[in-house]
């Protein structure tokens, strides 16, 4: 059953974000425990048009690999919100900052459920767009889902243009910067892979990519980076399974990164 403002308590803030707040609330009847993505009604109009975008998409989810819904509901007020299911250890982004970077096994893991998430997606037409570890929410189980679908889209049309610039710049594909030498067969659906490449690199050298200093650069040396460079790669204290592995995640040409059902076959993740 839906959920509705007056089942539930706020006991905490979890997290801020984009004009919003998402909180810990318990449902008053059950004590069950869920977290409230609420955007505020003086938050100005992108923000608003975002929560309705995420609430779209989530109406159409239903995966053990995406953050579930239990509920949306507007205030008089004006606000907007979404119950979601409670995850308890947070995003992968704060349990980097805790415990430090990430076993090979355990990103293993990870990646076979982020991938099992985005396959998923995929094939419901689905692009997030914004896959980084803050987006990425872990419970004590140690399972890992997709949330945070504030930017995504839905596929319509199969030539659907979609390299407009949302999402986090850092965490962005050389084809949505430079679509005409990195798009071959542009579909918008590969540049959720390459995010997840820098996603698990990110969890194992405990800093961003392109940075060995540590520190983000501007825009434009970023950018340069990105288009210009070569893609970032693990150091040679890896694997040659995650090695090889990272490397078909980021593929340069869009075209020749593995798709989500091709990397849930790769060796890193079969042994
Ligand atoms: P934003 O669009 O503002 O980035 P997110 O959906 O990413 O919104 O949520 C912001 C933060 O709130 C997350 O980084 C996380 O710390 C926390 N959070 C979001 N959803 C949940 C959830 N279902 N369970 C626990 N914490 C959550
Ligand atoms: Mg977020």
């Amino acid at each position: 059953d839906d959920i509705g403002p007056n089942d539930i308590e706020k006991l905490q803030v979890l997290g801020h974000g984009n004009g919003g707040t998402v909180y810990q609330v318990r449902h008053k009847r059950t004590a069950a425990i869920y977290a409230l993505k609420v955007v505020h009604s003086d938050s100005d109009p992108t923000n608003r048009r975002q929560i309705r975008r995420e609430m779209d998409i989530l109406r159409r989810t239903d995966s053990p690999y995406v953050v579930q819904c239990h509920g949306f509901f507007e205030k008089p007020s004006g606000d907007v919100a979404i119950v979601l299911e409670y995850m308890d250890l947070g995003t992968l982004d704060t349990l980097l900052k805790q415990n430090g970077t990430f076993s090979e096994s355990l990103l293993a893991a990870v990646a076979r459920q982020v991938l099992s998430g985005l396959s998923y997606l995929h094939a419901h037409k689905i692009i997030h767009r914004d896959i980084k570890p803050s987006n990425l929410l872990v419970n004590r189980q140690m399972d890992v889902k997709i949330g945070d679908f504030g930017v995504s889209k839905v596929m319509c049309r199969t030539l659907d243009a979609c390299n407009s610039y949302v999402g986090t710049c850092a965490y962005m594909s050389p084809e949505r910067f430079d679509p005409e030498r990195y798009g071959g067969n542009y579909d918008g659906y590969a540049a959720d892979i390459w995010s997840l490449g820098l996603t698990l690199l990110e969890l194992y050298m405990g800093h961003f990519p392109f940075l060995p200093s540590g520190q983000r650069p501007d825009w434009a040396t970023l950018m340069c980076a990105i288009c210009f460079g070569d893609p970032p790669s693990l150091p040679e204290s890896a694997s040659e399974e995650f090695r090889g592995f990272v490397e078909c995640c980021l593929k340069k040409e869009s075209s020749e990164r593995w798709t989500a059902a091709q990397l849930l076959t790769h060796p890193f993740l079969c042994q």
